[in-house]
């Protein structure tokens, strides 16, 4: 059997600037994707305005550029796919696959934190207020490059899940899943703050009936333990005039030998393609910055 060739993708969000911790994100995806003869993409994950910092897209972008961490095509924007979303939505409610529900945090909180699926049984279905999938399928296991294999809660996995929030906001899951599967990325990887949230996803790509992604998570960058470094925690932004001392930072966090200082970052990174070791990648959740 031909095996797909591989596509990867660094998934940003522009609620900031780049800060170290994306960086790690952001080199890890391009030194994987690059050093397996891979795609890298770009996609900016720009689906919740109030949580948006305006220019942070570009700026982001020419972030990456001026770390010589080059994509492969044009970059999409989420802000540009909701079409998309809503006839997916439109066509699971017209099966219905999914449903609308009004339960409030506090009583999600009674249920015990886990979402019961009551509105989901009503005889006269509500019709508006936050979507919720029928999540039948419950993934509740999944084989993590790195990390192994990873087993969630089962009452998680199975909960029916909101993929449209109720302020008419599109959720991370239902976006990120379509997307990975229409830019066809064959291996997601990402922080191991999104580890949990594959299981949703996988469930997602099997009730979708599309192909599931391999996944890959990093270790996080975490200032204290359970902390991550975060654009909410106001990371510092990465200097941009002088990316070769935060790279080979980046490389060191990610197990890697370090490179040769060059000029021209392309360089620099077309060694560390050539050194990345995929094994030398601590296999832990988080790692905390001295
Ligand atoms: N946009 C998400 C973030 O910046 C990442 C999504 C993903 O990699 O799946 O945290």
């Amino acid at each position: 059997m031909s095996q797909s060739p591989y596509i990867g993708r660094f998934a940003p969000s522009p609620s900031g600037p780049l800060h170290f911790g994306s960086l790690v994100a952001a080199v890890g995806s391009f030194l994987r994707a690059r050093s397996m003869g891979g795609q890298w993409l770009v996609r900016i994950e720009d689906i919740d305005p109030p949580r948006e910092v305006p220019g942070s897209s570009d700026d982001i972008l020419r972030t990456l550029h001026a770390y010589g961490l080059e994509w492969d095509g044009e970059v999409l924007y989420q802000s540009q796919r909701v079409e998309a979303y809503q006839a997916k939505l439109d066509s699971l409610m017209d099966a219905d696959l999914a449903y609308y529900c009004q339960c409030t945090r506090k009583q999600i909180k009674a249920m015990g934190g886990t979402y019961d699926g009551r509105c989901g049984k009503l005889e006269t279905p509500l019709t508006h207020g936050a979507i919720r999938i029928r999540n039948t399928i419950g993934i509740d296991r999944f084989q993590d490059t790195l990390m192994g294999r990873i087993q969630l809660d089962k009452a998680f996995a199975n909960e029916d899940f909101i993929i449209k929030r109720s302020d008419g906001l599109y959720a991370y899951q239902l976006a990120v899943v379509l997307d990975d599967a229409f830019q066809q990325i064959t291996e997601v990887v990402r922080g191991c703050d999104l580890l949990e949230t594959s299981c949703r996803q996988e469930s997602l790509f099997a009730l979708f009936g599309f192909k599931a992604p391999t996944w890959l998570h990093l270790p996080l960058v975490c200032t204290t333990p359970g902390m991550k470094l975060s654009k909410q925690n106001h990371a510092p932004a990465i200097d941009i005039t002088q990316p070769q001392n935060s790279l080979n930072a980046a490389l060191c966090f990610l197990g890697q030998p370090s490179v040769e200082p060059r000029k021209e970052m392309p360089l620099m990174l077309e060694q560390a393609i050539s050194q990345f070791d995929i094994d030398l990648i601590p296999k832990q959740t988080e790692i905390i910055l001295d």
